[in-house]
């Protein structure tokens, strides 16, 4: 079992299989990589990662990017994985349509899609994206059955944060007969160049709370998710957040195949590439013990030096 030096347990591990991305979305944090080598790691290579980190305890597996449906071996690298709790993809969508179903049928358990806004020229200037696509792979996702199916919806001041309740009306037409999109509203990361597009989404969730018939609260990063009569809504608020770092349970790999032990630093990866076995178990028991809550309770919150 992986336990850090402040008792939390390493359940989830996410996986960047490239650097490469078909979107440039202006506030992308990149996953906090900016290696930039053009190194990615192979299908076996991710396979063994895996299989050392189910061993020690892992449950759930998410395949991220860049855009991971731009590897043309992703189909294989979903194949090759050992089964786990949940093994999901985080995407842009736009290539969904075309792989939906046959990720299904490799084993992939769900999606998350990225979509910050329903209207086509605030997803252009966003993204330089096309919506339509997004929208064909999101239906794609649903009827091959990658449920619940999570909307990842970064709010923007002055761009998207009043879109709120219109996107909880489009997920509810899927959630008629059971939830199967809910909808995720993501604090922008707080880079110095997006300052002025920050938008705290506490004042969203009050609303949002108020209207809700329940909720519940995430193991992951204590989140809640609140029941709006047939749909979900679930928060996720790192910035500035003691309780979201004192409860991660999750830990990265980069592309190019090092341990990420914090989101949020880049001064503390561990090389793992093509490592085996014992080797591979050693490099991950030092990763786990470089890991430490970013935010921290002293004098009310702030980073640890
Ligand atoms: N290409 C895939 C996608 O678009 O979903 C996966 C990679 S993307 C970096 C992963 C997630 O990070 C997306 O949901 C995206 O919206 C989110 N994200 C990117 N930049 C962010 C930022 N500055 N703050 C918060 N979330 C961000």
């Amino acid at each position: 079992m992986l336990i850090d030096r402040f008792n939390r347990r390493i359940t989830n591990l996410r996986i960047s299989v490239t650097d490469k991305c078909n979107l440039r979305c202006f506030y992308c944090h990149k996953e906090g990589q900016f290696s930039n080598t053009g190194v990615e790691m192979t299908p076996e290579e991710i396979k063994e990662i895996a299989l050392v980190f189910r061993e020690l305890g892992v449950k759930k597996v998410k395949i991220t990017g860049g855009e991971p449906l731009l590897r043309r071996d992703i189909v294989e690298i979903i194949s090759l994985m050992p089964s786990f709790e949940e093994i999901s993809m985080t995407t842009n969508g736009i290539l969904l349509e075309k792989y939906a179903q046959e990720l299904k049928e490799s084993g992939l358990s769900r999606v998350n899609i990225s979509l910050d806004t329903l209207s086509p020229e605030t997803y252009r200037k966003l993204t330089g994206g096309n919506i339509e696509e997004v929208v064909k792979g999101l239906d794609s996702a649903v009827n091959a059955g990658l449920t619940p199916v999570k909307l990842n919806m970064v709010v923007m001041s002055g761009i998207n944060h009043n879109e709120v309740e219109e996107m909880i009306e489009f997920i509810s037409k899927y959630n008629s007969n059971g939830i199967k999109v809910i909808l995720q509203v993501i604090e922008l990361l707080k880079l110095p160049e997006l300052e002025k597009y920050y938008y705290d989404i506490g004042s969203i969730e009050e609303i949002i709370s108020a209207q809700a018939n329940g909720f519940r609260v995430r193991s992951m990063h204590h989140r809640k998710q609140y029941f709006l009569n047939s749909s979900a809504v679930e928060f996720v608020r790192p910035i500035d957040n003691t309780e979201f770092c004192y409860n991660c349970n999750r830990i990265r790999i980069t592309t190019d195949g090092k341990i990420k032990p914090c989101l949020l630093r880049d001064d503390n990866l561990v090389d793992i590439k093509g490592l085996k076995g014992d080797e591979l178990k050693k490099k991950i028991f030092e990763a786990i013990g470089l890991r430490e809550p970013y935010f921290v309770c002293n004098k009310g919150g702030g980073q640890v030096e």
